[in-house]
């Protein structure tokens, strides 16, 4: 029976973008395509998606339903999800009666039947395959170049890095300015950071 690769499950609020705040399962991916560091990205990851264990969609349902049996919505994220997820994956998601959402770096074809989808490109947009989404989102480190994002979303969000324990101070007033100067954009921010959960 097919596996697919976790490195972990948990309930939590989500912490970024347009539906921030609201309660969401997570399930993480194990395996990304990507190596973000300062010097390329302007950022490290400091996400773990190397380590995961085999599991089934069905464990997966079970694993997310003792989570929360009230939540109704997931989070897919990795790593990059993309890697993995696939229609009989979000097939047994859905037939659980829970809605999805995807956060991808965008570089792989995602599947379709997914309810929300996040961009957060990681490498110049030319090289993106995800074309569309609900929401894109730029992590920003101070003096960084506005984004000429041609993916087609409902929002385009701007969220300042963050070193050490808090929000860059520089990083978050360049936000304020790219988006006072450029009213498509929005700031957010990794709330999850600030309110110190998962
Ligand atoms: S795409 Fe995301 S998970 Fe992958 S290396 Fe970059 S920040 Fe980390």
């Amino acid at each position: 029976m097919k596996t697919y690769r976790v490195n972990e499950i948990f309930y939590s609020l989500q912490g970024e973008g347009v539906r921030a705040g609201t309660a969401a399962l997570f399930l993480r991916l194990a395996g990304c395509n990507l190596r973000c560091t300062q010097a390329a990205h302007g950022f490290d990851c400091d996400t773990d998606w190397r380590t995961g264990r085999p599991m089934t969609a069905a464990a997966i349902v079970q694993a997310l339903k003792s989570a929360s049996a009230e939540c109704g919505w997931v989070v897919i994220t990795g790593g990059e999800p993309g890697l993995q997820v696939d229609a009989a994956l979000l097939a047994a998601l859905h037939d659980a009666g829970l809605r999805l959402a995807v956060e991808t770096n965008g570089t792989i074809a995602l599947p379709p039947g997914l309810d929300w989808i996040t961009v957060s490109p990681k490498v110049p947009e030319e090289q993106l395959v995800q074309r569309t989404a609900d929401e894109v989102k730029y992590v920003m480190s101070a003096g960084m170049p506005l984004p000429r994002s041609t993916v087609r979303a409902d929002h385009y969000l701007l969220s300042p890095a963050f070193r050490g324990g808090g929000i860059d101070a520089e990083a978050l007033a360049w936000c304020i300015r790219l988006v006072r100067e450029n009213p498509r954009w929005r700031l957010t921010c990794q709330y999850h950071r600030l309110w110190n959960i998962p």
